[in-house]
């Protein structure tokens, strides 16, 4: 690196630039999951887009490759890179709403909770994932599936435009009227085209509380209850947008004390309308047999926002895959039961995302996020805490997913996956790659950014 150049770009930054000597370093390049351990070569705390302008311009004019730091949750640590530059956007976190439009304004650094938080002052909700410390940037450019899915669809398919700083240094702006092939991928392809400070999302007005079911059975009945599942699933109204998820309950509070540490398979999820439409829309999912333990109630949607948090801290050892499910038939429901008893550890889990409603009113090619037509999306969840356990930890969520196979429409999603494959990016985009790579080519033909492997590399 050419330390006039460090100096100079030092100098100009309302930000701050990190390297390895420095105090701060290790606390920098920590992400959500613990495993990760990259040394970039320097770190740049953005503070506007005239910081991230000057750190893209120095790691080209320095050769240097750049991931950018949305808000480090990827579980394969892509805000990360070996021997690059991060460009961390973690102080950019403002989020405007504009109530007359209803649309909002969030800057490429803010988290969940930040967007939650503002548009929930006003009633209104854009649609995100399920835990607040997640970044709105990685989870929204590589798709983005929450509790609201089924009603509005996912988080890309709810954004309206973006600024973008391009390898060249450039603010672009990109929606359906300008730099529409930039906008098109941004939209679940959006990782390592440019640095997206701003998105502009669609809000929706959802009711203050809504009923939650959360609601847990022996794992023995696995088959019985994810059977009634699907069936519920097959006629549900779009307000519904569960998971089915095969689990251990956690040995503290609020959990009572004679179901501590017991597998169960469950359902958890809201009904988007007021408490008394939601509760009896959702009972029969409630009776699917005898429960273990029946925690469902009306609760703010803030709240459930924040429901599972706690179960998925910073630090611990986590490695996850997925796979897209063309139905859930009774061949990969005893699949899935398996799969679900084979848990190597109590903090792992088995999701289950019925898809469906908003999510396959796009098309696959019209989008980025390929198999739009898949009926649901499995979640292989390996969260882990001891070293020693690593290798069955990865090995049940690698197995579970080529076990899956045969019911598997061939894709994952990119937000769910170690990256470590060169084939997660063909998996990921469907018939849409080749398409993404010639927007990859235009907007950043040297591949400055390369937070992950095998989309031109
Ligand atoms: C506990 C937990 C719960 C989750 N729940 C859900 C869920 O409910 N639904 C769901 O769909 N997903 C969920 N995910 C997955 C989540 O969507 C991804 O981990 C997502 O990539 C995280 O976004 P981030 O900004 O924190 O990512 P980061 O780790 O910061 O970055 C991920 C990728 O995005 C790129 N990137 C980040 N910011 C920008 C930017 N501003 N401009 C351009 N590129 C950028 C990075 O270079 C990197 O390639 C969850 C993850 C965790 C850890």
């Amino acid at each position: 690196m050419d330390q006039q150049a460090l100096t100079s770009l030092t100098s100009g930054l309302r930000g701050e630039v990190i390297t390895p000597g420095d105090e701060g370093y290790d606390e920098a390049r920590r992400v959500w999951n613990g495993t990760v351990a990259k040394r970039p070569a320097l770190i740049v705390k953005c503070s506007g887009v005239a910081d991230v302008i000057d750190a893209v311009k120095f790691a080209k004019a320095s050769d240097l490759g750049v991931s950018v730091r949305g808000g480090g949750h990827h579980v394969a640590g892509a805000a990360l890179i070996e021997g690059g530059l991060v460009i961390d956007l973690s102080p950019m976190r403002s989020v405007r709403v504009d109530l007359e439009s209803r649309t909002v304004r969030a800057e490429g650094g803010a988290l969940l909770g930040d967007v939650d938080r503002e548009t929930q002052a006003f009633g209104l909700a854009v649609p995100l994932g399920l835990f607040s410390d997640t970044g709105i940037a990685g989870l929204t450019l590589a798709g983005g599936y929450g509790w609201l899915r089924r009603k509005y669809g996912l988080s890309c398919d709810n954004l309206i435009s973006a600024d973008v700083v391009t390898a060249e240094g450039r603010l672009v702006k990109a929606s359906a009227t300008e730099n529409a092939d930039l906008f098109w991928a941004l939209r679940g392809g959006g990782w390592d085209l440019g640095v997206v400070t701003s998105f502009e999302f669609r809000a929706y007005l959802v009711s203050a509380e809504m009923f939650f079911v959360f609601v847990t059975y022996p794992v023995a009945d696995t088959r019985s209850v994810l059977a009634g599942f699907h069936r519920f699933m097959e006629t549900a109204p779009r307000e519904a947008s569960p998971i089915a998820v095969v689990w251990t309950l956690p040995a503290s509070e609020p959990y009572p004390e004679e179901v501590w540490g017991q597998s169960f398979v469950g359902i958890a999820g809201p009904y988007d309308a007021p408490p008394s439409e939601g509760e009896p829309a959702m009972q029969p999912l409630r009776e699917l047999g005898t429960p273990l333990l029946d925690m469902s109630g009306a609760m703010p949607y803030t709240m459930i926002q924040r429901l599972f948090d706690e179960e998925y801290p910073k630090g611990r050892r986590y490695y996850w895959k997925s796979t897209y499910l063309r139905d859930l038939d009774e061949a990969a429901i005893s699949e899935l039961s398996k799969i679900g008893g084979q848990r190597p550890s109590p903090l792992t889990s088995l999701d289950v995302w019925p898809l469906g409603g908003a999510v396959s009113d796009v098309r696959s090619g019209d989008s980025v996020v390929g198999h739009r037509d898949a009926k649901y999306l499995i979640g292989l969840e390996s969260n882990w805490e001891d070293a020693a356990q690593d290798a069955a930890n990865i090995a049940w969520a690698r197995d579970g997913q080529a076990a899956l196979a045969p019911h598997s429409t061939g894709g994952s999603y990119l937000n769910f996956e170690d990256l470590s494959e060169t084939n997660v990016v063909a998996a990921s985009h469907g018939p849409s790659l080749a398409r993404l790579i010639e927007v990859k080519r235009k907007y950043d033909a040297n591949n400055l950014f390369r937070s992950r492997r095998g989309l031109v590399d």
